[in-house]
């Protein structure tokens, strides 16, 4: 019997629960499109040849991109309500030095 190890951090993997490393607790399969199980540590599924590395990758960036996202979001939001804040206490100053200047 050979020992099954960790694709993330080369621990060996306990038998009776071959999916979860029992170190980092990484789940070691994953569910292909084609509906087979394979491990993560297999780049290509070998029944419909998926190409997990490049979808790894494309994740990856998407997680990227996405943090900028919420970044740019938050700064749209900040620059929203400091124009508010403009309009709620510029108006009515504005509308005060008018209607007061004469
Ligand atoms: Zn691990
Ligand atoms: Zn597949």
């Amino acid at each position: 019997m050979h020992e099954e190890y960790c694709y993330s951090c080369d621990a060996v993997l306990d038998p009776s629960d071959a999916d979860v490393c029992p170190k980092c607790s990484r789940k070691q399969t994953r569910a292909c499109f084609c509906t087979r199980r394979i491990s993560k540590g297999i780049a290509t599924c070998p029944q419909c040849g998926t190409d997990w590395a490049k979808i790894d990758a494309v994740h990856e960036a998407q997680r990227e991109e996405h943090h900028v996202d919420q970044r740019a979001q938050r700064r749209r939001r900040l620059l929203g309500a400091i124009v508010g804040l403009v309009i709620l206490i510029g108006v009515p100053a504005a509308w005060w030095m008018l209607t007061s200047g004469r």
